[in-house]
C-alpha cells in the first residue's frame, strides 16, 4: 500500500500569531487517519510550528532551501539549520521558485541532492505551463523535468521522495485538472520512474496533485489510482478546508 499524503503550502501566508491559530484548529479538529498529514509554514514560524506539533502527528516541512551548508548566501537557509530545528521534510522545485525566482532544473537538482545527502524528505514539485499542455508538449516537459532533477538517484535515495505534479495553470487559478488528466499524468509519471529506477519504487514512491485542491474536487482526485493525495495551496489556511481534503484521502 502506498503511503496517503496531503501537505498544505502556506506559501508566504500567516504571521506568527495566525499560525498559532491555525495550528491549534487543526489540532482541535484533526483525528488521527492512515493520511499523513503535513503543514509547511514560511521559515520565521517553523520552530514554533515544531514547537506546538511536537507531540502530533501533524508533520512540520520546509517550502524551500539552499543546497550548500553555510556561507555567504544572504537570505537562504540551509539543510543543517532546518534538522537543527527537526524538520525533516522539504518542499522542492515548486513552480513559484521556478517562475517567480528562477531556479533552474540545475538549481533544484543540487537542493534535492543535499537534502537526501542529509537523510531529509523531498516534496519534489514539477510541471507543465498551460502553453505546453496546449500544445500537447505537457508529458515530454513533465518527464524531462523528472530525469532532470531524478534521474542520478541511488535505490535507497527513492526511500525519501515523494513526488508532486502540479500544472501550472492549476496553482492558484481556480482552475484544476479534471480527475482523468491528473491521472493520465500520474499514470506517465509512475512509469518514467519505473523507467530511471525500478518497478518497486515506481510502485511504492507517492504522487501527489496540486493545483486548486478543494474540499469539492478532493475525493474525486484522490479516488484516481495514482493519485496517492495533494499539496495544497490556497485550501490549506483554513482548518475546516484543509482536514475536509485530508478526510477525502482516506
Ligand atoms: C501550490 O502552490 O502548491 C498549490 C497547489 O496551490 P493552490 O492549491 O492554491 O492551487
Amino acid at each position: 500500500m502506498r503511503q496517503k499524503i496531503v501537505a498544505g503550502n502556506w506559501k508566504m501566508n500567516k504571521t506568527l500569531q495566525e499560525t498559532e491559530e491555525l495550528i491549534k484548529a487543526l489540532q482541535s479538529s484533526y483525528t488521527t487517519s492512515n493520511t499523513e498529514v503535513i503543514i509547511a509554514p514560511t521559515y520565521v514560524n517553523l520552530y514554533r510550528s515544531q514547537e506546538l506539533l511536537n507531540s502530533s502527528k501533524i508533520k512540520v516541512a520546509a517550502q524551500n532551501m539552499h543546497f550548500e551548508s553555510t556561507g555567504a548566501f544572504t537570505g537562504e537557509i540551509s539543510a543543517e539549520m532546518l534538522q537543527s530545528i527537526g524538520v525533516e521534510t522539504v518542499i522542492l522545485g515548486h513552480s513559484e521558485r521556478r517562475d517567480v525566482f528562477f531556479e533552474t532544473d540545475e538549481i533544484i537538482a543540487k537542493k534535492v541532492r543535499k537534502a537526501l545527502d542529509q537523510n531529509m524528505r523531498v516534496i519534489f514539485c514539477f510541471g507543465e505551463q498551460l502553453e505546453e499542455r496546449k500544445s500537447n508538449a505537457h508529458f515530454e516537459v513533465v518527464s524531462s523535468q523528472l530525469k532532470s532533477v531524478l534521474s542520478a538517484l541511488s535505490e535507497t535515495d527513492w526511500d525519501n521522495v515523494v513526488l508532486a505534479y502540479e500544472p501550472v495553470w492549476a496553482i492558484g487559478t481556480g482552475e484544476t485538472a479534471s480527475p482523468e488528466q491528473a491521472q493520465e499524468m500520474h499514470k506517465h509519471v509512475r512509469n518514467e520512474i519505473s523507467a530511471m529506477s525500478s518497478e518497486a519504487v515506481a510502485s511504492q514512491i507517492s504522487i501527489l496533485y496540486g493545483g486548486s485542491v478543494k474540499p469539492a474536487n478532493a475525493a474525486g482526485l484522490f479516488s484516481k489510482e495514482d493519485i496517492d493525495g495533494g499539496l495544497i495551496g490556497g485550501a490549506s489556511l483554513k482548518a475546516d478546508d484543509f482536514l475536509a481534503i485530508v478526510d477525502a484521502a482516506e
